[in-house]
């Protein structure tokens, strides 16, 4: 795990934008269920996992670089 912090200044990053071309997203959530076995409870659990979702088609956004499930660094904001 790295604490690597960075520093970011967004107004130089790319906006990012649906394959439907808007640039608009919204929160949306998708569930996960966890056994109960898994956990050691009589009943399943459900979990559910931020997404961001396209305000026009609702397509789910996933990075490209998704598969890989290397630690990100934590991103500090610079207004
Ligand atoms: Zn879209």
């Amino acid at each position: 795990m790295s604490n690597q912090q960075i520093k970011v200044d967004l107004a130089k990053c790319d906006d990012v934008n649906c394959e439907c071309g808007n640039g608009l997203f919204v929160q949306g959530f998708t569930l996960k269920r966890v056994p109960g076995l898994l956990i050691g409870q009589p009943k399943d659990t459900y979990v559910n996992v931020d997404q961001l979702v396209c305000a026009s088609c609702m397509k789910m956004f996933v990075p490209p670089d998704n598969k890989k499930e290397e630690p990100k660094p934590k991103i500090e904001v610079v207004n």
